[in-house]
């Protein structure tokens, strides 16, 4: 059989690996390509898929870098099942359209920018409604472990990975030539002890193993450390009465915030006049699935709501669903904790909180998620000066808090214990869903703790395997990949430095105002340069 990787390849979005075999060609995953915009480019190229002939899908979660593409699939001729477990068959639901929501609103704002410039372009949204409706009736739920058919030759199986609410470790067992192979697909594995899920099953035997590796270089601080640091960040800001903003992805993590914030008022670390308002829609829908699916919560979680306590609830909480709602908070006097998506800050309403709060010394911007390269998200984390929100260049003056103990997902070392389960050590290992640091740390850990043979693939890289063949001689010679090359793009910016250098006398005797006006030109021209350096 053939496996493609669509995404998740050396990068954490985008996850979406095409399986042909001799009876059938189908995909795990549906996931869309999140960063800056070349990577977001990949969202387009839908020829690579194929979708009419793809027979089916299999999600492993609701997440949008594992199911966002499917409304670009049915758009252009898929109409195959996909099959997910109970919730997170509900959840893309939710999640699909708010993404064809957030695709059509910017296609229109994209054209209302080019008309006040004078073009008239058509742009069309990635995806809209429509095609986020036409996912529905795909859709097919299975419990986990209920063995099942999806095509010919092909039986599957859904294994809790406790990463969010419905994820899945995939089995599946795949029948060519009269012999039978088993792969396993990780999907995104949880953190052990992580509020409301379960932890994740262990599988003891596979031909070829296909595990993420999000955080292979470095391992999570404790709960416990995670809470203090958010009293803190709340106490910080709440003592200057200025806001706390928690850019949290809608499905789980919004979810483990509410719980933790339950939990610190719980232990009397939640000033009580605080309010807290969660600023998502959507995030409000997926809490009340999250209440709907008792029996994948954990036994704790379960106990608690048994006995008539909800964690997923607070008394200071309010909920703002309209974008009136919405906008009122920003006219809001005080602190408040503000809780809204998107996580990575790429998208949705947490740009308005950003653009109002960001430049606030004294404001908290508390980020407790993966934060993938390219994003705004990721770029505040990493020391950037000024982000640019809605066509705006805002100060980062706020305190800026990365607390990555609410992980979804394992840490280095439980990531090798996950593995180390696994007792055919000939089985190849292939690391996906990742950035290449992190996955070569993991790697070579991998080899020396463990001795499994690890392959890291390429965007779009194509391998052929059977079980029992060394891996080794099935790969095919990689495409050796041309660096870019900077020197003609330097050479043109060095060449317009030097004819403004030699203009300086002109520009001298123009009047001040022209002059002024060219100094605020050059100083763009130079910070955008600076924005460079985050980067590197
Ligand atoms: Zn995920
Ligand atoms: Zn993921």
């Amino acid at each position: 059989m053939k496996i493609k990787f669509l995404g998740a390849a050396k990068e954490v979005t985008g996850s979406c690996f095409i399986i042909e075999t001799d009876k059938t060609r189908f995909a795990i995953d549906c996931g869309m390509h999140q960063g800056n915009a070349e990577v977001e480019k990949r969202n387009g190229d839908v020829a690579v898929y194929d979708p009419k002939n793809i027979d089916f899908f299999i999600i492993t979660h609701a997440h949008i870098d594992h199911s966002g593409l499917l409304p670009r699939m049915t758009q252009n001729g898929f109409r195959g099942p996909v099959y997910a477990t109970e919730p997170t068959g509900d959840l893309i639901k939710i999640l699909l359209l708010d993404s064809a929501h957030i695709q059509e609103t910017e296609a229109s704002s994209r054209i209302k920018r080019l008309q006040r410039y004078g073009k008239h372009e058509k742009i069309l949204p990635l995806y809209t409604k429509k095609d986020a409706e036409a996912v529905c009736p795909l859709i097919k739920t299975k419990t986990y472990n209920e063995i099942f058919v999806p095509g010919n030759g092909i039986k599957a199986n859904f294994l809790d990975a406790g990463h969010i609410l419905g994820a899945a470790i995939l089995e599946l067992f795949i029948e060519e030539n009269g012999s039978s192979t088993k792969l396993v697909f990780s999907g995104d594995i949880g953190r052990c002890h992580q509020l409301l899920m379960k932890d994740p099953v262990t599988v003891s035997n596979a031909d070829f193993l296909f595990m993420e590796s999000t955080y292979g270089d470095r391992d999570h601080k404790g709960e416990e450390d995670s809470l203090n640091e958010m009293a803190e960040a709340i106490q910080y800001s709440y003592s200057r009465k200025e806001k706390i903003i928690i850019p949290a992805f809608a499905v789980e993590r919004t979810q483990e915030m509410l719980y933790s914030l339950y939990l610190l008022n719980c232990d009397g670390r939640l000033p009580k006049d605080i309010p807290v308002i969660l600023d998502s829609p959507l995030a409000i829908k997926a809490t009340e699935i999250f209440r709907h699916y008792r029996s994948y919560l954990d036994g704790e979680t379960q106990s608690l709501l048994k006995n008539g306590e909800d964690p997923l609830d607070l008394p200071q909480l309010q909920f703002s669903s309209s974008t009136e709602q919405s906008m009122q908070i920003n006219d809001m006097e005080g602190s408040a904790i503000i809780i809204s998506a998107s996580g990575m800050a790429n998208a949705g309403r947490i740009r308005h909180h950003l653009r109002h709060n960001l430049w606030r010394p004294g404001a908290s911007i508390v980020f407790v998620g993966f934060q993938a390269e390219g994003t705004p998200g990721r770029n505040i984390i990493q020391g950037a000066k000024k982000i640019r929100i809605f066509n705006e260049d805002i100060a980062v003056k706020a305190m800026i808090w990365t607390i990555g103990g609410f992980s979804a997902h394992a840490g280095q070392s439980q990531l090798l214990d996950w593995l180390g389960n696994f007792q055919n050590k000939k089985m190849p290992v292939f690391l996906i869903h990742g950035e290449t640091g992190a996955q070569e740390v993991l790697a070579s850990l991998i080899r020396q703790k463990l001795g499994f043979d690890v392959t890291i693939p390429e965007y779009m890289e194509e391998i052929r395997i059977k079980a029992g063949i060394q891996l080794e001689e099935l790969k095919q010679p990689r495409a050796v990949k041309q660096p870019v090359n900077l020197s003609p793009l330097l050479d043109e910016l060095k060449a317009k430095i030097d004819y403004i250098n030699n203009q300086t006398e002109k520009i001298q005797s123009l009047p001040e105002s022209r002059q002024t006006e060219i100094i605020e030109l050059l100083k763009k021209a130079g910070s955008n340069i600076d924005e460079i350096k985050p980067n590197l």
